[in-house]
């Protein structure tokens, strides 16, 4: 294996490539024949742009498969009930198949296909279907998404495995060789249905439109699930993956005493700004190059004692109304694979800490949540009690201007100039202030009136973490209820999700085997 840097001009050339990476490894003497790329990046620190290409020399064809999972018939196997899905809940169902024991999925959702139209009403006609839109559904808030599968965790346990899943049902190979894979939201849909049948196809179960609406716990222990208001089922091995949007499951946990506790997360503003501008700076003056992707960026900055950073940024893509409920807009971002809109967006946000909100005490897990409803409700409100979100160019903003008109953007419902300033809370807007002018001096030309910002960009993370023993993953009072995932603060994105799902199901595999010997 050796290690080169080509242009990108140069990716397309794989005799050059070959000759290259032999020349690096010392055999242009027997000159290996073949090669396969096993890690590709960008590196655009400095001009000229470079790919760094991680290559494998080998005397035969490379074959560029993944170890395939083998599922058997799970139909007798030891029913586990899971709650959600979402990334987590999915892999949690096959890892259970896996595993030999039987998932039963419930999703208040519905099923990929059937969840568009409503898609289409949150952008079309300002109608949040509580049950079905960007958050809820099959695949989670994972399936309309840009894909990003990269995680910052390296400790929550086996990415590559979730990679090579996804690959098994249908994503590209890329994704285990980009160094920030994606799969793009044209082509999560298929993927996410695949895995629903072979799920199915083992004697599973996935209940679409089936939301868990009471729990019964009887001796510290999780004995009975009541669904849709009129039937219950009894459990005994529950994976709690309803995502950090489920709040009538905090409500819920928190009639029945359940512990929780406040979590720090982030809340801001969703940044959209031409790809051809980022393109530019990112790539020292590159735009629109047939050789590279639209361009990515991170930002991090510190204001006073707290975190200002970029959250899920979207190239080529579009920002969506992510709201759960009517009288809240909410936004996040999507891409298509080939990330080939013309905008660029990001989420830019400041870390809430909170200790730090007015009215905190310890024994008061909702106070970031009411915090989080409250601008999500304070916005909908300035941007007309629509589906429009209120908006401002950048530069207004830093200077405490309504904007005169607002550029063209990506987000369908639309926007209505006003003072943010004024809409997110003071300590938000200040932070994001100075951390805008401190990103437009690493960034240059980022800081622009060309660049809106739309607000409120609040799901990041969940406000909730619901507690669970380190060792078994069972919460830390109820025996057999395994919070899991983004909803009970464990994963921050669709990768971490997904691990956590087969870590939860892999806790409760131990506990039936030890019960069985
Ligand atoms: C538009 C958008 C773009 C995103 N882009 C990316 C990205 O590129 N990369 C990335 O890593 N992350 C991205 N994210 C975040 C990512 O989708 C989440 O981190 C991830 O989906 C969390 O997985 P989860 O399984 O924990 O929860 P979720 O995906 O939130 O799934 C929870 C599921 O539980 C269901 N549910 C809730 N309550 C109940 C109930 N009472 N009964 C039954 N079912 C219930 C919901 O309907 C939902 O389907 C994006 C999110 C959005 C909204």
């Amino acid at each position: 294996m050796v290690q080169i840097q080509v242009l990108p001009e140069q990716m397309l050339d794989d005799a050059f490539i070959l000759s290259t990476a032999n020349k690096k490894n010392g055999s242009e003497q027997e000159g290996f024949p073949f090669f396969f790329i096993r890690k590709r990046s960008i590196d655009a620190r400095k001009k000229p742009v470079k790919y760094n290409l991680q290559i494998v020399l080998s005397k035969d064809k490379p074959e560029l498969k993944v170890p395939l999972v083998e599922y058997g018939n799970v139909e007798n196997g030891t029913p586990v009930h899971i709650i959600g899905a979402g990334p987590a809940g999915l892999f949690a169902a096959l890892e259970a198949v896996e595993l030999g024991l039987k998932p039963i999925v419930y999703e208040r959702g519905k099923d990929v296909r059937a969840r568009r139209r409503d898609l289409a009403a949150i952008n079309k006609e300002h109608i949040v279907n509580p049950e079905s839109n960007y958050c809820y559904g099959e695949g989670g808030a994972g399936t309309y998404s840009d894909g990003k599968l990269y995680t910052r965790s390296k400790k929550r346990g086996n990415v590559l495995k979730v990679l090579e899943l996804f690959v098994q049902f249908g994503s590209p190979y890329d994704i285990l060789v980009d160094a920030y894979p994606h799969i793009g939201t044209n082509k999560l849909p298929k993927i996410i249905t695949a895995m629903r049948e072979q799920i199915i196809e083992a004697g599973g179960e996935v209940h679409f439109n089936t939301k868990v609406t009471d729990f019964f716990i009887e001796d510290n222990k999780i004995k009975g699930l009541e669904l849709d208001h009129e039937t219950k089922v009894e459990v005994e091995h529950v994976v709690l993956a309803t995502g950090h949007s489920a709040r009538d499951i905090f409500d819920l946990l928190k009639a029945k005493n359940v512990k929780m506790e406040a979590k720090g997360f982030a809340l801001g503003v969703r940044i959209e700004h031409p790809q051809e501008l980022i393109d530019k700076i990112q790539y020292h003056g590159r735009v629109n190059d047939e050789f590279l992707p639209p361009a990515t960026y991170t930002l991090v900055t510190q204001v006073k004692d707290t975190g200002v950073y970029s959250f899920c940024m979207c190239p080529g893509g579009i920002v969506a109304p992510c709201a759960t409920s009517p009288g809240e807009v909410v936004t996040n971002g999507w891409s298509p694979s080939k990330r080939n809109n013309p905008f660029s967006n990001s989420g830019i946000v400041v870390e809430i800490d909170p200790k730090k909100l007015p009215g905190y005490t310890p024994d008061n897990p909702y106070i970031g949540l009411e915090f989080q409803a409250a601008v999500e409700k304070a916005c909908w409100i300035a941007g007309g009690k629509t589906q429009a979100v209120p908006a401002q160019r950048m530069l207004d903003f830093v200077n405490g201007k309504v904007s005169k008109e607002l550029p063209k953007s990506s987000h369908q419902p639309g926007m209505v100039s006003v003072d943010l300033n004024k809409v997110l809370p003071g300590f938000v807007a200040d932070s994001l202030r100075e951390a805008f002018k401190e990103f437009g001096r690493k960034m240059n030309g980022y800081l622009t009136n060309e660049a809106v910002l739309m607000a409120p960009e609040s799901r990041t993370s969940s406000p909730i973490s619901i507690p669970r023993n380190p060792e078994t993953l069972q919460h830390v009072e109820i025996a057999g209820l395994y919070p899991c995932a983004e909803g009970a603060g464990y994963a921050g994105g669709i990768a971490s999700a997904a691990v956590d799902g087969l870590n939860c199901i892999q806790a409760i595999s131990k506990v039936i085997n030890e019960k069985q010997v």
